[in-house]
Order: C-alpha cells, then sequence, then structure tokens
C-alpha cells in the first residue's frame, strides 16, 4: 500500500505569536517550528500500516528550504521517503493544487492530512485534495483500519459516534485517537539523513485569498484573589467589575 501524508510546518504550540508588516504577516524571528500535531497522527497510522513490508510513507509538505527539518523529522520517525513542492504555501486553494497535482502523476492507496493545521486552522486543504483528485473524502476521523481495499472510519459526531466503510484510494483527516504520535530515536535521526528528500517545482495557481492583517486576542488580566471569608466583596467584583452577575 502506497501512503502519502501532507505535513504542515508549524509553530511550536509554545511560541509567542507576533506580527510585522503592519500586522500583515507572522513574524517568524526566533520561532521554533514543529510537524502539525494532527499530522503526527496521520504520520505515525502511516508508519503503523506500513510496518512489515505492508506498504511505504511518503511524506509530502509544500514550503520552501526552511521546512526542511521538519520533513527531516517525519523521516527520522519512519516514514521512508519524502518530498518537498518548493514553494511558500500561500493559501489553502494554492496548497491544495500543488499536493493534487503531484498525486495525479505519483497515486497513492491513502491520502492522510490532519483535521486541519495549528496555526491558520483553515481545515480545508484535506477536502480540496478530494475534490480536485475526485476521490473519497472523511474528515476528522478519531480511529481507521484498512483491510484489503477498504477502509473502516470511526469519526465522532454530536452525542455519538459514526462508523463508515469507504474504498481505496481515499483522503482522510485524522484527528486525535488514530495512533499516538511517534518520537524519533537516533537511529531514525542517522537513517533520515540518507532517505531521499526530492524537491519539485510548484506548478502556476492563483492565489485566491490574501491575508490583510491579524489581530491578537486581547492580554488577560491579572488574577484577583479575595479571601474565602469575603464574600460580600466577591460578589460585589462579580458584579461591578467582572458584570457577570
Ligand atoms: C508566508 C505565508 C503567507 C501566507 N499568506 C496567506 C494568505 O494571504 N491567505 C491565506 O489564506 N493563507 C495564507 N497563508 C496560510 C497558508 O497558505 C496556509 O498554511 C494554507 O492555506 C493551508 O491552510 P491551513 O493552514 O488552514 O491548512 P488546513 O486546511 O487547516 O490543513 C489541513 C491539513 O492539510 C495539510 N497541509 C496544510 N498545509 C500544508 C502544506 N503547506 N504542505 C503539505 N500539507 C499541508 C496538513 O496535513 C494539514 O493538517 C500564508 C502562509 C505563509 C507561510
Amino acid at each position: 500500500m502506497k501512503i502519502l501524508v501532507c505535513i504542515s510546518n508549524v509553530p511550536d504550540t509554545t511560541s509567542k505569536i507576533t506580527f510585522t508588516n503592519n500586522n500583515a504577516s507572522f513574524n517568524e524571528n526566533g520561532i521554533q517550528f514543529i510537524i502539525n500535531p494532527y499530522d503526527e497522527i496521520a504520520l505515525a497510522k502511516a508508519i503503523g500500516l506500513a510496518a512489515n513490508g505492508n506498504g511505504k510513507v511518503t511524506v509530502l509538505n509544500v514550503g520552501e528550504v526552511s521546512t526542511e527539518p521538519t520533513i527531516r523529522k517525519a523521516l527520522a520517525c519512519g516514514a521512508d521517503e519524502a518530498v518537498r513542492i518548493d514553494a511558500a504555501p500561500r493559501d489553502a486553494w494554492f496548497v491544495a493544487n500543488q499536493i493534487a497535482d503531484y498525486v495525479r502523476t505519483n497515486p497513492y492507496d491513502l491520502i492522510l492530512t490532519g483535521r486541519e493545521s495549528i496555526d491558520y486552522n483553515g481545515a480545508q486543504v484535506q477536502s480540496y485534495v478530494a475534490e480536485l483528485l475526485s476521490l473519497p473524502s472523511v474528515a476528522i476521523a478519531k480511529k481507521l483500519d484498512i483491510t484489503d481495499n477498504e477502509a473502516t472510519i470511526e469519526r465522532e459526531i454530536e452525542g455519538g459516534k459514526e462508523v463508515l466503510t469507504v474504498n481505496l484510494p481515499v483522503v482522510v483527516g485524522t484527528a486525535e485517537g488514530v495512533a499516538e504520535p511517534k518520537i524519533p530515536n537516533v537511529r531514525g535521526i542517522m537513517d533520515a539523513r540518507k532517505k531521499p528528500l526530492n524537491v519539485i517545482p510548484p506548478i502556476e495557481v492563483t492565489q485566491l485569498s490574501k491575508i490583510t492583517s491579524f489581530e491578537s486576542p486581547v492580554p488577560r488580566g491579572t488574577v484577583n484573589l479575595i479571601d474565602k471569608e469575603q464574600v460580600n466583596q466577591l460578589v460585589e467584583l462579580l458584579h461591578s467589575e467582572a458584570k457577570v452577575i
């Protein structure tokens, strides 16, 4: 089975996010980048499915050369090979078209993405890729099993669970529960240096949307500790300051 895992290069979850260019661009200065956590889940699942000679795992990133440490980490976790489409990911439509174009000439049985990226949180790339390739698409998968040519997928829905089957090839967006993310060991890190990382040029795609500005959330206020004996003071503050009663 040939499995493609699309990985996004995102800021470490502990990063302090700031903006430049009159709040129109994310400031990458001093930021540590990681594999998008939902993509780590997809990667771990793919590696498990391909274990014992059952398949081959390719990781793909649409990004500039600066994303290569993240790609190498995916190889260190156990992916067999990597592809980097050499372009800044300008918007979800642009990214999805790059992925779809690659898959048209390099078909896969299973295409995994994360449920969303934790930076721009669009949750769009997976369904665009499926649509562009005329493939079935299942979002927010919580469990994924493959038997022969069929995937059985569990999804969490309001108040319950949905179980569905779909024939391969399929594009699946993975969420928590599908697999435990892998931590690369020293051997994996050494091996990753020798694994193929093919850099291919992007295709021409029109950028459909343009970010004009970002706004940071209002900083949280300081915590006001009230003595447990001062119930009246607490009630007064909830009324006059917090305005919740
Ligand atoms: C310099 C810069 C400028 C940008 N300007 C804009 C802009 O003007 N307008 C705009 O809409 N967006 C802009 N973006 C955001 C960027 O285009 C998003 O990363 C892209 O739109 C993907 O959407 P998402 O992050 O919401 O992905 P989602 O749809 O939330 O991602 C779902 C899944 O798709 C896969 N995926 C996502 N991105 C990639 C990738 N790059 N390579 C491989 N797989 C991927 C992953 O598996 C991920 O889990 C900019 C990004 C950069 C770095």
